[in-house]
């Protein structure tokens, strides 16, 4: 299949600058830039990421892209070009491939991705794909998780929580509100909620070796975390504090910037959620106390879902 499916994809892709040679050579051509170069990759299997019985394929092939654009903006960064592999289930192969680039090219075309290239193959196996993301920072200018500093403010994008009510097929990675603040503000740290906010907060403050004191009744909750508790027997804020796949950005930058950026630009979606703090570990005030909070979340290829994220104490 794999000669006539190329054709037919080299039909589709958009030539983008970008790339130099794209698809239909041994290796694209990518043309340099004076920007650091970042590169990010992530797979998905069917019945271990998604469920192929439940999920339309053309959402898991723009899940596949928009997860990573997600880490790209992590980074501070802005995609240029995809690589993308998929291990297809031998039969019906060209359907399921057909399917899978709907969903990859309309995430291509939304955030001006080019498909670089690829490869297909088939076997006896489920559905898996991998894509492979290249993108730019400004020099040294990168995002990292160890950039937080003492008494930098902690802010969120978005609202959380919810996100397997069907948001988590349909991510919408934060690349467009990066380009602003990098207009804006000084990033000190970022990282982008795929695990959840507590979990991926708790990676952020480990490598910068801080801790973070929150203000939980700030934590903004989605709408479906407050629908998903109808059911699940567990609070808003735990699904906001513990469930995975949001694709928000966690960032870090000096409070007076905040309070500058959060007064000025209401229309950005930001709420800040408490600050960092010397002492390790994940902290809430309480009648002037301090609690310990216990990160949790969904390890990925670890357990389901719904057991790693059982409750324990109320936060
Ligand atoms: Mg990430």
């Amino acid at each position: 299949m794999e000669q006539s499916f190329l054709a037919y994809l080299r039909g589709r892709c958009r030539k983008l600058p970008q790339v130099a040679v794209g698809i239909g050579d041994d290796a694209a051509v990518i043309a340099p830039r004076s920007e650091s170069q970042i590169v990010c990759t992530d797979q998905i299997i069917d019945g271990v990421d998604f469920d192929s019985s439940q999920h339309a394929l053309a959402d898991v092939g723009y899940k596949s892209m928009a997860i990573n654009l997600s880490d790209i903006a992590a980074m501070g960064g802005w995609p240029s070009a995809a690589l993308v592999t998929l291990s297809l289930p031998r039969r019906g192969a060209t359907r399921i491939a057909g399917d899978v680039y709907e969903g990859i090219l309309e995430a291509a075309e939304e955030f001006q991705v080019a498909i670089a290239g690829g490869d297909l193959s088939t076997y006896e196996g489920p559905l898996a794909i991998n894509a492979t993301l290249l993108g730019y920072v400004p020099e040294q200018g990168a995002w990292l998780r160890s950039g937080a500093r003492e008494d930098d403010a902690i802010v969120v994008s978005g609202a959380l929580g919810g996100s397997l009510r069907g948001r988590h097929l349909r991510p919408q990675p934060r690349l467009s509100l990066v380009q602003t603040l990098r207009e804006l503000v000084t990033i000190h740290a970022a990282i982008d909620i795929s695990d959840g906010l507590s979990l991926d907060l708790d990676r952020l403050c480990a490598a910068s070796r801080v801790g973070a004191e929150l203000d939980v009744e700030q934590i903004p909750i989605h709408r479906d975390a407050v629908e998903m508790a109808h059911q699940s027997g567990r609070t808003p804020f735990e699904h906001a504090w513990s469930d995975g796949e949001d694709f928000e950005l966690i960032l870090t930058l000096p409070q007076d910037q905040t309070d500058h950026l959060l007064t000025e630009r209401a229309d950005l979606g930001l709420t800040q959620i408490g600050k960092i703090v010397g002492r390790t570990g994940l902290w809430k005030r309480a009648r002037g106390k301090l609690q310990r909070l216990p990160p949790q979340g969904y390890v990925h290829g670890s357990s389901d879902p719904t057991s790693s994220n059982a409750p324990s104490t109320q936060p």
